[in-house]
């Protein structure tokens, strides 16, 4: 059995997720909240993974913020179609004034981010450095009892750099479950390819960062133990609800309906 990356994240957020969605295999409850930071999550991770191609049309820096704002529109209509089975039946459309408001004002700090970085290596440069080996990256290991899908992978001179796209609330530094989703891309990679990733990167795309993750052994260490104990819930151990509450998580959490029933 293999367990998913995304499973490791979930899995820090609150182990009873593993236990309600992939023991008792209950649904998650949508809310207005969740629906519009799901809509929010698809635009800016196709934003993200549309980048190269939009600076790619670019003859100046001028030029790069309204093909960014024009390919948003795009976005919109595409969406739908690429994330079908993610958004589901969900009722999205009334929040879609709302997200669009909010993805303006960030593509005005991506363009602010780019800029500097045009005007000292120019397009074609910069192009080169941010246009990723693969997108959206299938990749499973028996050995490591892993698989997902890595959002970018860079070369850079032969050296792989996993980068995990978020588009959620930013923290200070790296959050645990991006920190332990990346090191477990890099381990994924090292194991394909059998050379060493010392670091990824978690691109957070409302500010427009992107924020390292070293592979240390510590992190390396948490990856294989949040596995071993993911393993553990859906072998059979049922993780203590009353543990995990917590009011924060709980009031943000789809499955806080069915949860209080467990
Ligand atoms: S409602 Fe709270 S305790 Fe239940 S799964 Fe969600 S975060 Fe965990």
């Amino acid at each position: 059995m293999k367990i998913r990356v995304s499973s490791l994240r979930d899995y820090n957020f609150c182990p009873c997720i593993i236990y309600l969605r992939d023991v008792l295999k209950l649904e998650s409850t949508p809310s207005t909240k969740r629906t519009r930071g799901l809509l929010g999550h698809v635009i800016r991770r196709e934003m993200a993974l549309r980048q190269p191609k939009l600076l790619s049309k670019a003859k100046s820096v001028e030029e790069i913020k309204p093909i960014i704002l024009n390919e948003l529109d795009k976005i919109l209509q595409d969406v739908p179609y690429i994330y079908r089975e993610m958004l589901g039946d969900t009722e999205y459309q009334p929040q879609i004034e709302a997200v669009y408001s909010e993805i303006v004002d960030e593509i005005g700090v991506m363009n602010e981010k780019l800029k500097p970085m045009v005007d000292e290596l120019g397009i074609d440069a910069t192009l080169k450095r941010i246009t990723p080996w693969k997108v959206e990256y299938s990749i499973k290991s028996a050995n490591l009892k892993l698989s997902g899908r890595i959002d970018k992978v860079m070369n850079e001179n032969g050296g792989l750099i996993p980068i995990e796209i978020k588009t959620g609330k930013v923290s200070e530094g790296v959050w645990e479950g991006d920190r332990l989703q990346t090191c477990a891309y890099a381990m994924l990679l090292e194991d394909k390819f059998d050379r060493d990733v010392p670091f990824g990167f978690v691109e957070y795309t409302r500010v427009h960062e992107k924020r390292p993750v070293m592979t240390t052994q510590q992190v390396r260490r948490r990856v294989i133990n949040t596995r071993d104990n993911i393993l553990d819930i859906i072998n059979g151990g049922i993780p203590e609800t009353h543990q995990y509450r917590s009011e924060n998580k709980c009031r943000v959490c789809g499955y806080r309906d069915v949860c209080c029933e467990v």
